[in-house]
């Protein structure tokens, strides 16, 4: 047991703390029955909001539950070891960051990264340059491996060269070599009896790169085209080159792809790749996918968002359409349960070629599971027989800063031993990489070097590359986790699941026997890790899907066809905030702001105060708003210097409004062209503020894509705290003593936090709209922001009202 007990039992009653703290009443979310009708007011000339309860008429009198129900968490344990390792991260990564702050390591890293490393001699080491190699890196920290059984018994012995088979066969032996192959017939047979079919076959069975030609070999792509959905862009990028590849012609021609802002397709495309997503919107201009003869949905055992709203909308047209095919496909076994989803259709199951994959259990957790892959990528590297290396890493981030520390460790170990070690290629891949460099995965090294490629899942099963005989996996991986604290989707980093493990594993044993490192140890597997993943629809934002479905017209929510229906209450109360909002109208059908709201990947009331800022010409001021919510607090409050950085704080404070304080800190920041020690002296966050500046540059592509200008207001500010108002009225409290306020529709007291821009400034507006509600010893309000009582009848007309 590596984490001392004492560290954990701290850093537990920590994280409880915060877990406590965030024990949310969600914004939007309306408590209580008994509403006030009026304030009585002793000023006459006041203007008197009126308090009633308008429910849409669509609701027909059904009961919607005031609370909507938390995701759930994609973690077994939050306090298990391997949760809380998730959530402290890496030391390593923050060290690596520290050094490159410097922008010249950093393109040193690019350089480096693809490259073989110290390969220019090309020297033979001698048994003894080995050991001593090895005595180097052996040092204090490395894994502590345990033995365990094979991990898998059905397979071939027959070791075949790995890599040596794709460097020396034709594409064409190479498609005959693939298990898919063996059964072409067979499976060709049953996709020309049946209109559905679900089909199960290893990762790196041919599955994807295969059927699509062999559909298409059969005559199926006649009368329209032959479609594949991937969850991931990388994947429908990466595989669509590959087909073209194999067919000879031109990428977009063909054979295409299509992801969102890029089609790679022409009028002579019959085989086309593209994500889920893509597909999805183009049911919204063609229900009946008329282009498309056969679809094949990949990758289903995901369950990504967009494959599960999918299955509804295929189901439907493959009732409509007797002349189209739909064919399923999943890397694991479960697939009995969408065969039953499509009524029973047949399961076609690729038979395996895989080889045994020895699994290496740590004997105690990995704190830092990136400076443990790192140590042990340098010990195989050594000590172990050629064969490429995959790590597992959760995200960019972190695969940067493996590349990069892999590379410092590789420099180091020639300068010890004063000559060149063999070389290594170090090869990142994850979706935000320029496609020139993520193709490099899947090419040989230069010079025979051994390949270690760091990746995210997406080599979990979407992309398959040969020649790996050592996988080291860190047992986490980003998800995407609806907070309701931020009010919008993350991702975040959590332990994966224990099919997610098994399939990283066998990444290991697809051309050759092979090892897989597991950074966690065995009882973590057993223990802590969920046996499946969380379906994406589960754990992410309602009122997102209840928008996308509205904008797909389906007009019947509770009637949709979910694989896994989420609760009713659920979405019923996703439509009554969705029209509050003014996203649906009175019948429930989505009106034209809604229809722009879901082209933000936000919270629906973000999203509105966004494209009230349109509306309201503040664009720009707004859209630093949206993405500075959406981080964590930009503020640092360290206890021995409490008092230094409340007076730092308040330096920024804007007195009316906690969300225009944060604009300000914004501002000042970018005035201060965005440096890191600025933050540091100002006890701000640089961190969360560098990720708001990525968030808005995101939101700002897809303002550009809206054809929404860049409005602004310049310094008057009114307007945006309108903006603010328009999105959270729902959200209204109004002063009833000092410091003290009470929800208008409810009557609920709840108090400015100490730390509100608003708080003990002399100024106590009368009307104030929240964030949300944070329940600790008190109920207090966060993120508040001053607003004029008409404002709250103008924008939101169902509660409010003005006295004549
Ligand atoms: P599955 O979908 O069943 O997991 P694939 O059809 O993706 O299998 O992969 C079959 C084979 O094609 C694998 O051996 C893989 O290495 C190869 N392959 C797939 N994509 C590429 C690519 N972009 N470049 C080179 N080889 C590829
Ligand atoms: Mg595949």
């Amino acid at each position: 047991m590596s984490l001392a007990q004492s560290q954990k039992m701290s850093q537990l009653s920590a994280d409880n703390a915060q877990w406590e703290d965030r024990q949310l009443l969600r914004s939007g979310a309306v408590r209580g029955t008994e509403l006030q009708t009026e304030f009585e007011d002793e000023d006459e000339n006041r203007v008197i909001l009126l308090v009633h309860d308008t429910k849409p008429p669509f609701l027909d009198g059904r009961v919607v539950y005031t609370k909507q129900a938390e995701p759930v968490m994609p973690v077994k344990d939050a306090t298990s070891d391997m949760a809380i390792i998730a959530r402290k991260g890496s030391a390593l990564v923050r060290e690596v960051r520290e050094k490159q702050s410097s922008n010249k390591s950093r393109q040193r890293f690019w350089e480096l990264a693809g490259s073989k490393l110290g390969d220019i001699l090309g020297v033979e080491k001698s048994a003894e340059q080995i050991d001593a190699d090895k005595e180097h890196v052996g040092e204090e920290g490395e894994v502590d491996f345990k033995e365990h059984a094979k991990f898998s018994s059905h397979m071939k012995q027959k070791g075949e060269a790995a890599s040596e088979f794709s460097k020396t066969k034709s594409l064409t032996e190479q498609r005959q070599y693939l298990p898919i192959f063996s059964v072409r017939e067979e499976l060709l047979q049953v996709v020309r009896e049946n209109q559905v079919v679900v089909v199960v076959g290893e990762t790196g069975s041919g599955k994807t790169t295969q059927m699509t030609q062999y559909l298409h070999e059969d005559g199926h792509s006649t009368y329209g085209m032959i479609g594949c959905t991937q969850p991931r862009r990388v994947a429908a990028m990466s595989v669509a080159k590959r087909v073209s590849e194999e067919m000879e012609c031109e990428l977009g021609d063909k054979v295409g792809y299509a992801i969102r802002f890029e089609d790679v397709t022409g009028p002579n495309t019959i085989i086309k790749y593209m994500t889920d997503g893509v597909l999805l919107r183009e049911t919204l201009r063609e229900p009946d996918l008329d282009q498309y003869n056969v679809v094949i949905m990949d990758e289903a055992h995901e369950r990504s968002l967009n494959t599960d709203v999918l299955f509804g909308i295929l189901k439907q047209v493959v009732a409509r359409r007797r002349d189209f095919k739909l064919i399923v496909t999943s890397a694991t076994l479960n697939a009995q349960k969408f065969s039953n989803f499509f009524g029973s259709v047949p399961v076609f199951r690729i038979p395996g070629r895989t080889f045994p994959v020895n699994i290496l259990y740590s004997k105690s957790p990995c704190e830092d599971y990136v400076d443990a892959a790192v140590k042990q990528v340098m010990s195989i590297h050594i000590s172990c027989p050629p064969g490429d290396i995959l790590i597992f890493m959760t995200g960019q981030d972190e695969i940067e800063c493996t590349c990069f520390a892999i590379s410092e460790r590789m420099e180091q170990l020639e300068a010890n031993a004063r000559k060149a070690a063999a070389p290594l290629s170090i090869l990142p891949i994850y979706s935000q990489l320029p496609s020139d460099l993520q193709a490099k995965i899947f090419q040989k090294a230069e010079g025979g070097a051994r390949k270690c490629i760091v990746a995210t899942n997406i080599a979990e099963t979407s992309l398959t590359v040969d020649g790996i005989l050592y996988v080291i996996d860190t047992g986490y991986g980003k998800i995407k986790f609806y907070n309701p604290r931020m009010g919008m989707d993350a991702l975040q980093v959590f332990p994966v699941s224990r099919a997610a493990a098994d399939q990283r594993a066998g990444r290991a044993g697809r051309t050759g026997p092979g090892t897989c490192y597991r950074l966690f140890t065995e009882s973590a597997y057993q223990n802590e890790m969920l046996p499946n993943p969380v379906p994406e629809i589960q754990r992410t934002n309602l009122g997102n899907v209840v928008l996308l479905l509205k904008s797909l017209n389906v007009e019947n929510l509770l009637d949709f066809d979910f694989m896994d229906p989420p609760p009713q209450e659920n979405i019923l109360n996703s439509m009554y905030q969705l029209w509050v909002l003014g996203a649906l109208d009175n019948v429930g059908r989505l009106t034209s702001l809604g229809r722009k709201m879901v082209e933000f990947p936000l919270d629906p009331p973000l999203a509105k105060m966004l494209l009230s800022g349109d509306e309201l010409h503040c664009v720009n001021e707004v859209l630093t708003i949206v993405s500075m919510l959406s981080v964590p607090s930009v503020f640092f409050r360290p206890k021995d210097r409490a008092e230094e950085s409340d007076a730092a704080r308040e330096k920024f404070f804007v007195p009316e409004s906690d969300h225009l304080t944060l604009l300000n800190v914004y501002l000042r920041w970018k005035e201060n062209q965005y440096r890191g020690d600025w933050c540091n002296d100002h006890f701000l966050h640089v961190k969360g503020l560098r990720k708001a500046r990525e968030v808005r540059s995101q939101l700002l592509d897809i303002l550009k894509m809206q054809k929404i200008p860049l409005s602004t207001c310049g310094s008057d500010w009114d307007v945006v705290r309108k903006a603010i108002c328009s999105a959270y009225f729902h959200n209204a409290a109004r002063l009833k003593g000092v410091g003290e306020y009470v929800n208008c529709r409810t009557g609920m007291p709840c108090h400015l936090h100490p730390s509100s821009s608003l708080y003990g400034l002399g100024y106590t507006p009368d009307y104030v709209v929240y964030h949300e509600l944070v329940l600790t010893a008190k109920e207090y309000m966060q993120c508040v922001t001053a607003v004029e009582p008409q404002w709250l009848a103008e924008l939101g007309p169902m509660f409010f009202s003005i006295k004549d």
